[in-house]
């Protein structure tokens, strides 16, 4: 059950993570002169602190910083030195005592130091890229979050010790360097160098602060309301700024119109940066990228592509509210940040382009959080987070998507205006301050009126999510809505039948949007489920019941049997996409539970033949998808001429050729179906037309002949490597070296790992540990290679026998995404292999993403002990 409070609302005086409250610092002024040939930084530090009591020792953060000296000044100008420095990497410490006490009061605390440029990608790290003359060039970079400020100056770095950042940085004449706030001065130095100094910022946590230098071009700043808006990016590639700053410039007053409050910086850098772990970073007012989801041009891209390059900035910049400006407190917050971004990110681009459907969309992510969440070895979406270490396995699909969609469920209950007015008033009372998660609550509560609080509780301090049970009752006068937990039957006979007994036992206050349609009128209307089950009365008699309008609760419905035939009988005419995204998802969902047949799924798609929504296809060629890995031989091939006839309509509907009036999920549509059609569905015609697509782009390069749609053409780099032999290989090798934009690079790179040759797969994984594949993406696609059907078992046992050269060379936080390939596997050999080979090896920074992947594998080999038999029959009966 939900705790009744917030796991870490008090700070343990005694933990080792924890920093005494004695010395609180207010101000730091930092000088750093960075050393792009040897990868070395030098720096001083100014900290103004507040001493609380006399104290002869302070202790503040710092790892992998040699700090030569140090000493404190009191405001009369009176001197103390450091008696002892020492640097205990283990706590990540850093302790100084001095000479006599330091009175309470107001102090300066002096450091020196030296540190390194490191090529972990975090910290203050060094990114690579070669320019358009063939040479070499460093930038360094930083990536703060969570706890890596310390790796560039010794600080209080726990998200609670705001403090303003004075920056200067010291570098070489011809490089760009930008920070968190504008640059105020540029003055030569007797050496040569270039003394830049930044203005101050606003009061702020450690991990938002950035700093980045190199051989760097900027954009001429728009000026949005006042503030200037620049994207900032290696030199030769000006020609790929404009879209994100049309998206940032719009973001930016969304977000200050939704928040009621202006943007809290005094500028905005978004900067692209070659190597780089996450996909982006909100330090204030220098915002850090992958240069894939920054630099774009909106012709050239899949509506995913240009999709995905809008959701990030419009996320990033959201943070600078909601995080920046109003922070957590501690690390158990991390969830909330992340989920209201993602929320924020799909409400602002859903408003900077209605026509791409985003909430339809969001289906997709709801889907891959339910993926998890129906595992037993989910999680709470908010845990206790003792040391930095926890946190990092809070970035994962149960924060971001899960938690934004809880966020949209608890928005769409209340309606979007009070739910606007709560965020207003929370923003605006805790702003440059910290907050627990139940803060938010509270101000939405005391706007609406609601018990928010509560509902969110049962979300926020319980794994898993329910199934809501629908049935009419009493002659069809009542409307008995009930709730169960919804699980994977994955047990193969190993699992723990009272923990069992315990999820069983878990309810949720559930809002419930449901909409029942009576003489052709729909009505909707919303009920709180927060028990075993509610009874709505029904005033007339219904034609359906539909118990998940518009696809916003986070919760899978099943219907009785004449409720559900009724429903898939109206949901082209009746239903939005979304939700008849929901009656598919929901199903598949109900296969692997072991509550439906493949085959009877397989059987129910036929109703989708004259299905036009993008995502819905998605779905169903999503799950088709695993269809095809769960049979062999004469029923795999049964299997394909069943998929490409149920698809093939729909694509003749929509034609090869786009249309004038096509928009854009018409178009990405057409390349879901091509890619179906030539991978899942081996329609020959389909394979030949992509070789020819792409041998015409080739021939044409930079000519004149007709456009390619960029759906079709990224669809059919995915036909061809699935169909592809070594000549392909090669072709795709050289496209992805030559690449003219950093969508195409991953296109073609990602595209190499569905090759279905052994010896391909192999010169892939090569690459994956040359210097060649960035270690940024080598991970994501040894994940991929793990995906391929037929090689799926090679690229595992690679992973296997290069684990200790991979857990070297890549981001500490990538490992564990790198095994989620392992959750598309289903052989049971390969399975006993993967669970004998964690049964020696840990992910500690990933251990609770290691379990769901490990059971989700299970529930692969599940499904295939129990339907693979059935479905071949069925298919080649
Ligand atoms: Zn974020």
């Amino acid at each position: 059950m939900p705790d009744e409070t917030s796991p870490t609302a008090t700070i343990d005086a005694d933990s080792p993570y924890r920093l005494p409250r004695t010395v609180v610092p207010s101000r730091y002024d930092l000088m750093l002169e960075p050393d792009l040939v040897a990868f070395t930084f030098a720096g001083t530090c100014d900290t103004v602190v507040e001493v609380v009591e006399a104290t002869l020792t302070v202790v503040c953060n710092a790892i992998e910083l040699e700090v030569s000296s140090a000493f404190a000044e009191d405001e009369a100008g009176t001197r103390v030195e450091a008696t002892s420095i020492s640097l205990d990497e283990e706590s990540e410490r850093l302790t100084l005592t001095f000479g006599s006490a330091l009175a309470p009061g107001t102090w300066m605390l002096h450091t020196t130091f030296t540190g390194i440029l490191n090529d972990k990608l975090h910290g203050f790290y060094r990114s690579t890229f070669t320019d358009d003359a063939g040479v070499d060039q460093v930038i360094a970079t930083t990536q703060f979050e969570a706890t890596d400020a310390r790796r560039a100056f010794p600080c209080w770095d726990e998200p609670d010790f705001k403090a303003v950042f004075g920056i200067t940085l010291a570098v070489p004449a011809d490089l760009t360097a930008v920070s968190n706030a504008a640059e105020v001065s540029r003055s030569p130095r007797d050496d040569g160098k270039h003394v830049v100094r930044f203005a101050d910022t606003m009061s702020m946590s450690t991990y938002l602060v950035a700093f980045v230098v190199g051989p760097l071009e900027i954009t001429e700043a728009v000026d949005v309301d006042g503030t200037p808006l620049r994207i900032v990016y290696p030199v030769g590639k000006g020609h790929l700024t404009g879209y994100a700053l049309e998206v940032g410039a719009f973001c930016l007053r969304f977000f200050a119109d939704y928040f009621g409050v202006p943007y809290p910086g005094d500028k905005v850098d978004l900067v692209a940066v070659p190597d780089f772990a996450f996909g982006a970073m909100e330090n204030l007012g220098c915002i850090t990228f992958r240069e894939a989801l920054v630099l774009v041009d909106p012709d050239e891209v899949t509506q995913p592509e240009l999709q995905r390059v809008t959701d990030v900035i419009a996320h990033e910049l959201a943070h600078m509210w909601f995080g920046d400006l109003v922070t957590m407190k501690w690390w158990n917050g991390i969830w909330l940040n992340e989920a209201f971004a993602t929320f924020m990110e799909m409400l602002a681009t859903d408003a900077f382009k209605p026509e791409w459907d985003r909430w339809s969309d969001f289906g997709l992510s709801r889907t891959a959080a339910f993926d998890t969440d129906s595992l037993e070895s989910t999680r709470p979406i908010e845990f206790e987070v003792v040391s930095p270490t926890d946190a990092e396995g809070m970035f994962d699909v149960l924060t971001y998507e899960k938690g934004a969609a809880v966020v949209r469920m608890l928005e769409q209950y209340l309606g979007a205006n009070p739910f606007r007015e709560g965020i207003r008033h929370y923003i605006k009372s805790h702003a440059y301050g910290n907050t627990e998660t139940t803060d938010l609550w509270d101000a939405i509560e005391s706007v609406t009126e609601e018990p928010v609080r509560a509902i969110m509780d049962s979300w926020i301090f319980q794994g898993g999510y329910p199934l809501v049970t629908v049935d009419l009752v009493n002659d069809g006068n009542v409307l008995r809505l009930g709730q169960e937990r919804f699980g994977y039957a994955g047990d193969l006979g190993e699992g723990d039948p009272d923990a069992s007994s315990e999820l069983d036992q878990q309810r949720w206050q559930v809002p419930t949007i449901f909409s029942q349609s009576a003489d052709d009128i729909v009505t909707f209307e919303k009920v709180l489920i927060d028990g075993d089950s509610i009874e709505v009365d029904m005033i007339e008699a219904v034609d359906w019941v539909l118990a998940n309008t518009e696809g916003t609760g986070f919760y899978r419905v099943a219907y009785a049997p004449d409720l559900r035939a009724a429903l898939v009988a109206k949901a082209q005419t009746d239903l939005s996409p979304i939700e008849r995204y929901g009656l598919v998802d929901d199903a598949w969902a109900a296969v692997l539970a072991d509550r439906m047949t493949a085959v009877d799924f397989l059987t129910m798609l036929d109703g989708f033949a004259d299905e036009t929504d993008l995502s819905v296809w998605q779905r169903i060629v999503g799950a088709l998808g695993s269809l095809d890995r769960l049979v062999d031989a004469a029923a795999r091939t049964a299997l394909q001429h069943h998929t490409a006839a149920l698809l093939r309509p729909a694509f003749e509907r929509l034609g090869i050729e786009p249309a004038t009036d096509d928009s854009d999920r018409d178009r990405e549509l057409r390349g879901v179906l091509v890619g179906a059609l030539g991978i899942l569905g081996d329609d020959h015609a389909i394979q030949e037309g992509a070789r020819n697509l792409l041998a015409f782009v080739e021939r044409d390069a930079g000519g004149e002949g007709a456009p390619v749609d960029p759906s079709v053409l990224a669809a059919s780099i995915n036909v061809v490597a699935s169909s592809g032999d070594a000549a392909d290989f090669d072709a795709f090798h050289a496209s992805f070296a030559a690449a003219a934009t950093p969508q195409e690079e991953l296109r073609y790179l990602y595209a190499l790992a569905d090759f279905r040759q052994s010896e391909l797969i192999d010169r892939l994984l090569a690459m994956c540990v040359s210097d060649e594949v960035r270690t940024q993406n080598a991970p994501y696609l040894l994940a991929r290679a793990m995906g391929n059907r037929d090689q799926g078992a090679r690229a595992w046992a690679f992973v296997r026998d290069n684990w200790d050269t991979l857990n070297e060379r890549f981001p500490s936080n990538s490992i564990v995404r790198m095994l989620s390939g392992i959750r598309t596997l289903s052989e049971p050999e390969v399975a006993q292999d993967v669970y004998a080979f964690f049964e020696e090896h840990e992910v500690p920074q990933g251990d609770k993403q290691l379990a769901q992947h490990l059971e989700r594998l299970e529930v692969n080999v599940a499904l295939r002990v129990r339907d693979r038999e059935v479905l071949s029959h069925h298919l080649t009966r």
